[in-house]
């Protein structure tokens, strides 16, 4: 695992990896919790960070991470829609009482994660971030759609993912099979998932 780049937002964290596993880059975001802890105590719009830091899982894509992640830069700020369902909490999901406060005018702000200022006093906020901010970013897990992310197997079988029982690097080698170094045998989207911190299916 590798640490290509620390993000200030989690959506935007997650959108990135969302990026590099459609380029065929096994990558994931891992929040640090001592960040998280010390945001919480951040009153107004979540600035401080480097929060949420976004893997790879293997060395050889470092090169190749970095250049899709300029060319995420680029991309509209507006999700599209491939990733949008892996990268934008279902906020109708969460409890209501977690729902924030703005932080300007202090009403209720409603369940909408692509809401950018508040609807009453019109000051600029970020739902998702500001249900982060204070209750940490476990509040968003029940947030994004259970069901086991569905990955194109022919992208899979692109990624740098390696046998469990030598490091061989599979390849190009199909999606499942035996490694040709030491026989074990392998399942790519298994080994993706487990990467990811999803369980097996
Ligand atoms: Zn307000
Ligand atoms: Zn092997």
């Amino acid at each position: 695992m590798k640490r290509v780049r620390s993000f200030h937002s989690l959506l935007e964290a997650r959108a990135a990896a969302a990026y590099l596993l459609e380029h065929a880059i096994a990558a994931t975001v891992i929040t640090n919790d001592s960040d998280a802890v010390a945001l919480r105590n951040v009153t107004s719009r979540v600035t401080q960070g480097g929060a949420h830091d976004l893997y790879i899982a293997s060395n050889d894509d470092h090169a190749r991470s970095l250049e899709l992640l300029e060319a995420f830069d680029r991309e509209p700020a507006d999700f599209t829609p491939e990733w949008e369902a892996d990268a934008v909490p279902d906020l109708s999901r969460l409890d209501p009482a977690l729902l924030p406060d703005c932080p300007s005018c202090a009403r209720t702000l409603p369940a909408d994660p692509f809401l950018d200022a508040c609807p009453s006093c019109s000051a600029e906020v970020d739902v998702g971030e500001l249900i982060v901010a204070r209750h940490g970013p476990d509040a968003l897990a029940d947030c994004y759609v259970d069901e086991p992310r569905q990955f194109d197997p022919e992208v899979v079988d692109r990624m740098s993912l390696v046998c469990d029982g030598c490091g061989y690097a599979l390849k190009n080698l199909g999606v499942s099979g035996r490694c040709p170094e030491c026989g074990t045998a392998y399942d790519k989207m298994a080994i993706l998932r487990r990467l990811l911190g999803e369980h097996p299916h």
